[in-house]
């Protein structure tokens, strides 16, 4: 059965509003959800699972840690209780859902988050991405619909999340095929993938994601930060002289293993702005009640400086990582020290106070 705002409604009827607990699973962006919490003055747990809640307790990040075998067993229904108990309120990010699992948050998981659980599925689908960016008109690379249409530089992807993983450049049908062999031989990719593959113009830009926040209280779309992502061994590859890359003969690959902060020309910002109101309105009337809180958008910035848009986190992104004590936008909104967690945090005490907790929640 599909959770609805009325059941969320009938939980945080129960809370205690003068004890709520600020709750994520520790892993992916949430060292700055915590912090954010302290520094607004909540209580925080962190759900850890059994041997890597290191981190955490060095940072002393959390109130309470709950320790799990593993990260899906918060979907157990004692496990929950516990967490109403407490009055959790959960901020979602990449990890909660990839481990919690998108059917589980849509259907069982029955504590208040705060964003729109039903809008997780759109950035998990690449269909349902291209109509949100065509809705909003934002550009994205041009589909190529078929290995044997190839007829420019493409980016090849595969669905699930990889991290970028069996990724792979072409620009023919005889190169796509030779790259399958490869990736198939290397154990990154499976002979059925072959028909799963998505195929898309490649850009040639800077990569530039972008860190909005959609607060529902005051319908507006902050920009908070900005951010580039390593990516191996992409990123070590271009390292080597051209003519040792040859010789070497790797294959890149696109594997996040970190992010680091960036800012737009100045000229960029009406644009990178227009994107993130667009996508927020757009994303109201598509997937109601629309982008509620962080979201993300991944784009290429090329030499017409036009953003070209990739991806879409519908919640907190990796990259928010970059801002832990702020980014420059987030200082020219809010001065020093102002996090993604920590706007999270700041929300939720503007609604408390406001007595409209459950605006701002699913
Ligand atoms: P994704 O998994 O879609 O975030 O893509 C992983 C990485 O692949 C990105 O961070 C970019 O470096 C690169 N990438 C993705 N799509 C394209 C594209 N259309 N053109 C060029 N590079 C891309």
């Amino acid at each position: 059965m599909v959770i609805t705002k009325d059941d969320i409604n009938q939980v945080i009827k129960k809370y205690d509003k003068k004890k709520i607990t600020v709750c994520t699973i520790a892993s992916h962006s949430s060292l700055h959800v915590f912090r954010g919490a302290k520094d607004e003055g909540f209580r925080r747990c962190a759900i850890c699972a059994k041997g890597r809640d290191i981190p955490y307790r060095r940072f002393d990040s959390a109130d309470e840690y709950l320790i799990v075998d593993k990260f899906a067993d918060v979907n157990d229904p004692k496990f929950q209780q516990h967490l109403r108990d407490m009055n959790a309120i959960i901020t979602p990010h990449g990890s909660f859902v990839a481990y919690v699992g998108l059917e589980k948050i849509e259907n069982d998981f029955l504590v208040p988050m705060i964003g729109n659980r039903n809008i997780l599925r759109w950035e998990a689908e690449r269909e349902r991405v291209t109509k949100l960016f065509e809705a909003a008109n934002i550009r994205k690379p041009q589909k190529i619909y078929g290995p044997d249409k190839i007829d420019r530089p493409c980016m090849v992807k595969f669905p699930g999340a990889r991290g970028g993983r069996g990724y792979f450049v072409t620009d023919s049908p005889a190169g796509f095929d030779e790259k399958i062999k490869l990736m198939v031989k290397k154990g990154w990719l499976e002979e059925a993938d072959r028909e799963r593959a998505h195929i898309e113009e490649y850009v040639a830009g800077d990569i530039y994601c972008m860190h909005y926040f959609y607060s529902p209280l005051t319908k507006t779309v902050e920009m908070l930060g900005m951010d580039r992502r390593h990516e191996a061994n992409i990123d070590g590859l271009v390292r080597i002289p051209a003519k040792d890359q040859i010789e070497a003969n790797l294959q890149p690959t696109y594997v996040v293993t970190g992010n680091f902060p960036v800012v737009a020309r100045e000229s960029l910002l009406d644009q990178a702005f227009a994107m993130g109101d667009r996508l927020a309105e757009v994303a109201e009337k598509m997937v109601p009640p629309g982008l509620l809180g962080a979201f993300c958008i991944q784009t290429m910035c090329t030499d017409n400086l036009e953003f070209v848009a990739f991806e879409i986190s519908a919640r907190q992104d990796g990259g928010t990582n970059t801002f832990m004590d702020g980014s420059p936008y987030s200082y020219l909104k809010y001065g020093p020290g102002m996090s993604m967690g920590r706007r999270y945090c700041l929300e939720l005490k503007e609604a408390l106070k406001q007595n409209r907790l459950e605006d701002i929640v699913t």
